[in-house]
């Protein structure tokens, strides 16, 4: 993995230079000074696209929405709202909250599509958005959805909103978010529903406000021929219904599913397309189809959430602790007369060499095994159960140093044995969950120190009290971290593409909250800029929001603080102002260093 595989992963958004991360854009900041990424996909994306209708003299329009379920923090929807300012660029909104935000943040003209199952408040919603002149389309899952719709006209009347109706394809999508699509999904109307709906809209006099349809295949679409197959379903459909009267439908909405490469391993990689492949199969294919059913080229709307956002935020999380750090020559405290192995284990000690090496790690690790079940059956003693800890991690240093120079494929079955654990302050449940849930993995590196070679493999835990916390050492997917004494120097880690669904969907295992968080903005001239800082939740805050009575809380350890004998008189207030502090101090760690005092 040269360079933590950052030709895969980064799509030029991240370089290295000078041996640190960079942001590659303008002034080219380096990570280890900052931290937030912003903009450039929204470009990307238009221009692919916009590329392909010209390349094919196609006559529809491009527009997009981004679906704020995959990141609704404000701190990313304004700005985004802001880089979208000229362009046909609105929000999509599946519930009544996201539609909210999407009325009061969508850009003059620009669209704001609504997805999911909705209610008749949630309609009147859509109708009250359609007389703030919002243009917005409704789109409807089911038959019963319609019928609301027709209700609420007859009683809101005009101007009403645009009209979507979400097709049940038989096509599905591949990967593990797979399940929106297929005859069997969750969402979308089936032919016969699609004829049904005509008829009802015909009746009822909407049809003129029937503009789109609408598909989603899944999230993620690793390999393009299901898109096809799906795009190729949903022409023919979108042809049929015109040809059926429906003369102002003029939109085919392709959904989201665009992929991001999270892989740091060339022979792992998620997608088997690129953005200008993918545009250009679309506006092909719909080209095609239009042409064949001499119908109108549709406008092709689309919902990328992933693509757009996840290269936008870095998680970059202090290493606390190198798990066997703690042992040095200094922990060792060897009797006059140690148990025969314990003294083989001081032998091996001395005498590593290079060639020496690997053969003598593993005969230490067998006499740890030996060592252990002596000690079960109570023939050894706890200081030499010790003793035999701190040398085989002696020992496996060594190894490692005498054997650094090694490429990592030589070393990875001797550290697969031995990996170094590294405490990180950070909550995957949090910051990582689809790691958690779905096995996600995504880019992580240090994020300076990078001149100097790696070479300790590498487990990662994060401070929850939960052994799922853990992203462990994979040989077929290896990461080499430094070898750093973490009281003297600091050791940031960053995680990488996590901007799309992970910190919305985070949740509060243990009561760690969303970490601070902070956006970089770069002026005209290049410069960056911290702006919205956003220092993660106090302790107080996170048990308000549990509805807990803080009130009562800081009652109660007033009280029992105040009837303590164990706390001198005079110490008391002092005590209570450090209880109040943490009160207000947000719940994770804090390191303290031997040089520099205390540090967040
Ligand atoms: C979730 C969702 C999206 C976004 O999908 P991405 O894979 O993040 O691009 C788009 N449209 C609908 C209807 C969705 O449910």
């Amino acid at each position: 993995m040269v360079n933590y595989g950052i030709k895969y992963w980064a799509n030029d958004d991240f370089i290295i230079e000078e041996g640190k991360v960079k942001v590659n854009h303008q002034s080219k900041p380096a990570l280890i000074d900052i931290v937030k990424k912003v903009r450039e996909e929204v470009d990307k994306l238009f221009s692919s696209f916009e590329d392909s209708i010209k390349e094919y003299h196609y006559k529809g329009k491009f527009k997009a929405v981004f679906p704020l379920k995959v990141n609704h923090y404000p701190n990313f929807v304004l700005p985004l709202m802001e880089i979208a300012k000229n362009r046909c660029y609105g929000l999509e909104a599946g519930s009544k909250s996201e539609l909210i935000v999407a009325m009061a943040y969508t850009n003059e003209n620009a669209p704001i599509t609504v997805n999911g199952f909705k209610d008749k408040e949630m309609i009147s919603l859509g109708f009250i958005a359609a007389k703030m002149k919002r243009n917005i389309t409704l789109t409807i899952e089911g038959l019963n959805e319609l019928e609301t719709i027709i209700e609420v006209a007859q009683s809101m009347g005009k101007p009403y909103p645009n009209i979507g109706l979400r097709i049940r394809l038989h096509s599905t999508g591949v990967g593990i978010w797979a399940k929106s699509g297929g005859i069997h999904s969750k969402f979308g109307l089936t032919a016969t529903e699609q004829l049904q709906a005509v008829s009802m809209l015909k009746k009822n006099k909407l049809l003129d406000k029937f503009t789109m349809i609408h598909f989603h295949i899944g999230s993620q679409i690793s390999d393009i021929s299901p898109l096809k197959k799906a795009l190729r379903e949903a022409g023919n459909i979108y042809a049929e219904l015109r040809k059926m009267g429906a003369k102002n439908l003029s939109s085919v909405n392709i959904g989201g599913g665009l992929a991001v490469e999270y892989t740091q391993f060339e022979n792992y990689q998620n997608r088997n397309y690129t953005l200008a492949e993918f545009s250009e199969d679309v506006v092909f294919m719909l080209k095609e189809i239009a042409k064949n059913k001499k119908e109108l080229e549709p406008d092709i709307f689309i919902e990328s959430g992933r693509y757009i956002s996840a290269n936008h935020a870095v998680l970059i999380a202090p290493v606390l602790e190198l798990f066997s750090q703690e042992y040095d020559e200094t922990s060792l405290h060897l009797k006059e007369k140690n148990p025969p192995l314990v003294e083989e284990l001081v032998d091996l000690y001395h005498t590593i060499n290079e060639q020496k090496a690997i053969e003598y790690l593993h005969d230490s690790l067998d006499h740890m095994e030996s060592l252990l079940t002596l000690f079960d059956l109570g023939y050894i003693d706890l200081q030499d159960r010790s003793n035999t800890e701190v040398l085989v991690y002696l020992i496996i240093k060594k190894v490692i140093q005498v054997l650094r120079h090694k490429n990592h494929h030589e070393i990875i079955t001797i550290q697969e044995q031995v990996q170094e654990r590294y405490l990180l302050n950070c909550s995957f449940f949090q910051s990582l969950p689809d790691y958690w849930g779905l096995k996600q993995n995504f880019p992580v590196m240090p994020i300076d120190k990078l001149h100097k070679r790696a070479t300790r493999s590498a487990s990662l835990w994060d401070i929850t009290c939960d052994s799922d916390g853990e992203i462990a050492f994979d040989k077929n997917t290896p990461l080499f971290l430094h070898d750093i004494d973490v009281k003297n120097e600091e050791y940031f880690l960053g995680f990488f593409l996590v901007g799309a669904y992970q910190e919305v969907l985070g949740m509060r295992h243990n009561l760690f909250t969303h970490p601070t968080e902070l956006s970089i903005v770069f002026d005209k001239k290049g410069d960056w800029v911290i702006e919205n800082l956003l220092e993660a939740q106090s302790v107080l805050d996170v048990l308000d929001d549990l509805d807990y009575d803080t009130k009562e809380i800081e009652r109660r350890l007033k009280q029992l603080l105040e009837d303590s004998r164990e706390i001198s008189e005079e110490s008391k207030k002092e005590v209570l102002g450090q209880l109040y502090v943490m009160l207000s101090e947000n719940g994770y760690l804090r390191t303290v260093f031997k040089s520099e005092g205390e540090k967040a």
